[in-house]
């Protein structure tokens, strides 16, 4: 039991922050037995190579937790730089990427300058902008998901995100799109990469050309450590430079340093898992377009977004609405998009494995089933 709290809070906070609304993550159930196909975390378990890493950390009784970490998370900037064919000056890590977009962000956001992004894509970049009182700008996409490449080249943002893959959709943009972009926009562009693992292509190339470009990049996804935090920026050393500014000053900590280099070297086992998550989505892609006909962007995440059809062949926000909820009874998790007609017809499902995928399929199937039976 806390203390009641007497007395008045005189104290205020800027004008801006009671207006704000925090970003809503997806359900996070704490009881067992539920399939969670919500926030496109990886079904397989991280290398065993990362709790090998977290063991050595502590080595015994911890004794090294009595220390900071490394400030600027060296050894995984050089492994990063690596990787990616660059040099340790081009990198930067978060705890988390979101902790990257949100540095970002705070380089950028404020005052009568504005922050670009598409409509749909990661809802978290307008709730970091409102944190910093900023204007943001949204380019919306049409049902096609074509990117909007004139208008992004003539917004007047300082800086823009895009999201490729994009998310909920699983839309990529092909690198001649964001060359374009990158030749006609003077801001700063930057390419959210977070399921480019499961991408055939990325864009990391082009940061040879464009001094503008960042490529914003997550262990949470494809290298199955959300609960690791951990995400990495690839861009101009001068950028890097603007984030190392604003980032605090210890913003990885010492386990989490260790199990993302543990997971770094462990390249064979993530290909592997990887390859088996992009199978089993393209597998899911050609059932329900082929066989359910229900329309679902082509993907290069780890995520389908699909329109449902009902047994009379309808589609919209009720139905979608409805398989949300018959979904959720029978303790399977997808997301909804309610709140935009581009996005509220669908529903994203997280690809799992093999099992849950089976036992998703065969609860849609039993959905159909009881609607055609009440509607007959
Ligand atoms: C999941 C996701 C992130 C968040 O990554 P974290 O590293 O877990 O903070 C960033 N961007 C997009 C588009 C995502 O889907």
């Amino acid at each position: 039991m806390g203390m009641p709290v007497s007395g008045k809070l005189t104290a205020k906070p800027l004008p801006h922050i009671p207006a704000l609304k925090a970003y809503t993550p997806g359900i996070q159930p704490t009881d067992k037995g539920w399939i969670k196909l919500n926030t496109n975390e990886l079904p397989y378990p991280p290398s065993p190579k990362v709790a090998e890493a977290i063991l050595n950390e502590l080595a015994g009784t911890g004794e090294s937790l009595r220390l900071y970490p490394n400030p600027t998370s060296a050894p995984l900037r050089q492994t990063i730089a690596k990787l990616h064919g660059l040099t340790e000056q081009q990198v930067c890590i978060g705890n988390g990427s979101d902790d990257i977009l949100n540095l970002i962000i705070r380089c950028s956001a404020g005052g009568t300058s504005e922050t670009g992004m598409t409509f749909p894509s990661y809802s978290l970049y307008p709730v970091l902008v409102g944190i910093q009182n900023g204007v943001t700008v949204s380019i919306p996409f049409d049902r096609s998901m074509r990117l909007p490449v004139e208008k992004i080249v003539a917004s007047k943002a300082s800086v823009f995100f895009l999201t490729s893959p994009n998310a909920p959709t699983g839309v990529a943009f092909s690198n001649t799109d964001i060359e374009t972009i990158l030749k006609g926009y003077q801001g700063l562009l930057v390419v959210d990469e977070a399921y480019a693992p499961f991408a055939s292509h990325d864009a990391v190339s082009l940061l040879a050309h464009y001094p503008n470009l960042v490529i914003v990049r997550t262990l949470s996804k494809a290298y199955a450590l959300a609960g690791i935090r951990v995400g990495y920026c690839l861009a101009n050393p001068e950028v890097i430079g603007w984030l190392d500014r604003v980032r605090d000053s210890y913003n990885v900590n010492r386990l989490s340093q260790a199990a993302a280099m543990g997971a770094l070297l462990d390249p064979l086992y993530y290909n592997t898992v990887v390859n088996k998550v992009k199978a089993t989505r393209d597998t899911q892609y050609k059932l329900w377009t082929e066989k359910r006909g229900w329309f679902t962007y082509r993907s290069e995440a780890n995520f389908l977004f699909t329109e449902p059809k009902n047994a009379q062949l309808q589609t919209g926000p009720e139905v979608a609405k409805q398989v949300y909820d018959f979904l959720v009874s029978h303790k399977i998790l997808v997301r909804l998009f309610a709140s935009h007609a581009l996005t509220a017809s669908f529903i994203r499902i997280s690809i799992g494995t093999d099992a849950e995928m089976a036992a998703l399929n065969e609860t849609l199937d039993a959905w159909l089933k009881a609607k055609s039976a009440l509607n007959a």
